[in-house]
């Protein structure tokens, strides 16, 4: 391999956090690996980051990636974090396995963190290795690009390589990193890092960042810390409106895994559901269902009272005040999530208009999909079609153990559909492109995950990365990756990535 040099300038680092006071980060580099190898590029998402994606082809690119090189300029370091873990609080977490290398600029003067997770030991690591492994690098590699190809708000995968070294789990793996891209990795947690140490002036430094960084127009606001909890709270309900019409289960809404910025991050043990089941919960942890799909929004809620708290000083010099302040931002947002997410089911169920019964429309489809545990994705993508034609009614139907409830609901949805007189083609199209046909399953991705794990072998996970990247099209040939597993494919559990 060509030793590395500079000359090869993959990254014009632009940071912004490590000017913060030393006690938000340590600063570490990451530590070497023995054979790095390259598993995917994402070249289309480096051209969109102003990256040169001639420059990510290089052996020199490699040797950043990896951690065996740290550029020139850069200013590597791992974030200070607390975070509730499954409704216990841990004042210190922080980055164990990951690594900032530093902040990016794109064409556009949008800033983006690049990080490495899996890159070794950081003085937050408790008793972690601060390595990753091969599975979950690849599942959140597949998993978060979906995501974006879905068009929901998420952090990014821009390299995954192999370290050559083995991590040990439950067994032997391969090493691995992930070169995430994110907005920003501040987390809730991050704030409760510093309330918890009850560092006001680190709480207003945090705040003060996180405005000028992503939510600038509150700066103009007459409260501007009121502004920001608004802002997150609105990004908040929204994002969780998204998981919840494609089916999205996050699987482990801890604090320390919700960003500030509004985008999806931390893709551990999650999964898009199959049959429809409002109690669904994957993750091998959550052994009392408080992160099962239909609990989501009442979590979301839950770890945003967390952030209120630690932005209580700031709310308002006088303590009932500021406690008023917070509790009429949290009101928010249980009508904005809602209003949020039927507005996405009218998208869905190809209404135009706004009409006082469409709340009910959906959830009685929705508790018939639950009762007969129809496919979520495929119902909804069949109702594009059944709006028009009888084929497509009976593909619909065929998803219900007992047709009975969709029958029924297929003719009050009908008339409401005539009611409106749009279009049918036109109706048609604005619902494909609101209901997607293929979906990361489960067993889709662990069977791309273990063909790799076992011998080496990438296609099936490129593949699904390609299958997944047009979400919304028919792909003709590609038929089996719309499919719900059958009996013996079914994946039941998702782990983490530790
Ligand atoms: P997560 O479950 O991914 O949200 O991680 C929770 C915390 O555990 C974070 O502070 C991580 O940095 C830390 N962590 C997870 N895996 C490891 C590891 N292999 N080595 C060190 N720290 C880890
Ligand atoms: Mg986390």
């Amino acid at each position: 391999m060509a030793p590395p040099t500079d000359s090869v300038e993959l990254f014009t680092w632009s940071n912004s956090y490590t000017h913060l006071p030393d006690r938000f980060f340590a600063r570490v580099s990451p530590t070497p690996v023995a054979a790095p190898r390259w598993i995917r590029r994402n070249e289309e998402f480096a051209k969109q980051l102003g990256l040169d994606p001639d420059a990510l082809l290089t052996d020199a690119a490699l040797e950043i990636l990896s951690g065996n090189h740290v550029p020139e300029n850069g200013d590597p370091i791992s974030m200070a974090y607390a975070a509730h873990q499954f409704g216990h609080f841990v004042p210190q977490l922080g980055d164990g396995r990951a690594i900032l290398l530093g902040e990016i600029l794109d064409s556009t003067g949008d800033r983006f963190d690049i990080q490495l997770k899996g890159s070794g030991r950081t003085p937050f690591s408790r008793r972690g290795d601060g390595r990753a492994a091969l599975g979950p690098v690849l599942r959140e590699y597949i998993l978060s690009e979906a995501m974006a190809a879905l068009g929901i708000p998420t952090t990014r995968a821009l390299a995954a390589l192999t370290t050559g070294e083995t991590v040990w789990r439950e067994t032997p793996s391969h090493g691995a990193i992930f070169v995430r891209v994110a907005r920003s990795h501040i987390r809730i947690g991050t704030f409760q890092y510093f309330a918890a140490r009850r560092d006001a002036e680190g709480v207003r430094l945090l705040a003060d960042h996180v405005i000028e960084r992503h939510y600038p127009e509150c700066a103009e606001a007459p409260n501007r810390y009121r502004a920001l909890l608004d802002t997150v709270i609105r990004r908040q309900a929204e994002l969780i409106a998204q998981w919840m019409l494609v089916g999205f289960i996050h699987g482990v809404m801890n604090t320390d895994n919700m960003a500030v910025s509004g985008e999806t991050i931390d893709y551990g043990p999650c999964a898009f559901m199959d049959g429809y089941n409002p109690q669904m919960v994957y993750s091998s942890i959550d052994s009392t269902g408080r992160y099962a799909y239909g609990n989501q929004p009442n979590i979301a809620l839950w770890n945003l009272t967390r952030l209120a708290e630690t932005l209580l000083s700031l709310l308002s010099d006088e303590e009932t005040a500021a406690i008023k302040e917070a509790e009429a931002a949290l009101e928010m947002f249980s009508p904005q999530f809602e209003a949020s997410w039927l507005a996405g089911m009218r998208r869905k169920l190809g209404l135009s208009q706004e009409h006082a019964d469409d709340l009910k429309l959906a959830q009685d489809l929705l508790d018939g999909m639950a009762a007969n545990k129809a496919d979520f994705t495929l119902t909804f993508r069949g109702l594009c079609d059944a709006a028009v034609d009888a084929d497509g009614v009976q593909a619909v139907r065929s998803l219900f153990a007992g047709p009975d409830a969709f029958d029924a609901w297929l003719v009050r949805w009908r008339n409401r559909l005539a009611e409106e007189g749009c279009d049918t083609e036109v109706r048609r199209r604005s619902m494909r492109s609101a209901n997607p046909l293929f979906i990361p399953r489960n067993h889709l991705v662990q069977e791309a995950i273990a063909a790799a794990e076992s011998s080496g072998d990438y296609r099936p996970f490129e593949t699904l990365l390609t299958v997944l990247s047009r979400p919304y099209e028919d792909q003709p040939g590609f038929e089996r990756y719309t499919l719900p597993p059958r009996p013996e494919q079914i994946v039941r559990y998702t782990f983490c990535g530790t």
